[in-house]
């Protein structure tokens, strides 16, 4: 496994492959990996011929006040990891913006409500960063995770809008034995906050198997079982345009978005 810190050196040795007809697959993390971040590797490994996987924590995407500064890391057992899931090329760059940078990159609609609504600035951050990886990367596939199913939403339509020749693929959502969601930051939360961030998964299930049509019905009921300090959204949406729905006829996604103690925690389940 080759480990690359300089974007150009990446750029042109991704050009190199591609010259020789091998197909790049990518996998975009923040590090602190875990079996959610290697099942997007496998998934990937499947269907390219050269893997990279990224590992950069991007300062745009996190507004202020938020946990930049105490985002957990681990380079050594990242490469380690990476190194046992078959990854080809680390790419660890120190920073990938410029004081110059004058870009964003602002997908409309989608990121309006649940994350974009909490979190503002968020996504614009994150496709601005899906950008400029995908554009030193130049990859043929991205897998990304259902467990940030807006950012998937999100950055299809900006692969699609700007015509970028990338097929995006999902995976999906991988829990811990527990039943919640593997996430870097669960490392924040101490043995109580653990218990308590189980009761996120639990009111997803209750509301996937609700037997009410209504989604304000099931939500209340959902929203009772929630032990959050506080809840920035429990919603139930259209899976496609992430629009709030009423009535449960079709597929449907609920999504969660909660804090427990100092540590803000998603998740979501198809209905
Ligand atoms: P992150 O390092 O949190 O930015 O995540 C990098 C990628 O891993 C994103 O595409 C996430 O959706 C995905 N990911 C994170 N946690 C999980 C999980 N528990 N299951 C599946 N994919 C995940």
């Amino acid at each position: 496994m080759n480990t690359i810190r300089c974007s150009n050196t990446l750029r042109d040795m991704m050009s190199e492959h591609k010259r020789h007809g091998r197909s790049v697959g990518f996998v975009p993390t923040m590090g602190f990996l875990h079996k959610g971040h290697l099942s997007l590797m496998k998934r990937a490994k499947a269907h390219c011929d050269h893997l990279v996987v990224s590992i950069y924590v991007n300062p745009l995407q996190f507004g202020a006040g938020e946990d930049l500064d105490r985002y957990p890391s681990d380079p050594e057992g990242d490469a380690e990891k990476c190194e046992s899931a078959g990854v080809d090329t680390l790419f660890c760059p120190k920073t990938l913006f410029a004081d110059s940078h004058a870009t964003t990159v602002s997908v409309a609609g989608l990121t309006a409500g649940l994350c974009g609504a909490s979190r503002p600035g968020h996504f614009d951050g994150l496709a601005t960063v899906v950008a400029r990886l995908f554009g030193i990367v130049q990859p043929d596939i991205a897998v990304f995770g259902e467990k940030d199913f807006q950012q998937l939403a999100v950055i299809r339509r900006m692969t699609k809008d700007l015509g970028m020749a990338i097929n995006i693929m999902g995976a999906p959502l991988i829990r811990d034995t527990d039943g919640l969601a593997l996430s870097s930051r669960n490392t924040n939360l101490d043995p109580l906050e653990h218990q308590r961030a189980l009761s996120l998964h639990q009111a997803l299930q209750f509301i996937q198997t609700h037997p009410s049509p209504s989604a304000k019905e099931r939500i209340q009921a959902g929203m009772a079982l929630l032990q959050a300090d506080r809840v920035d959204y429990l919603q139930i949406v259209n899976p496609v345009s992430l629009q709030p729905i009423q009535q449960i006829d079709g597929p449907a996604r609920v999504l969660v978005a909660a804090w427990i103690g100092n540590t803000r925690l998603i998740d979501n389940m198809a209905i």
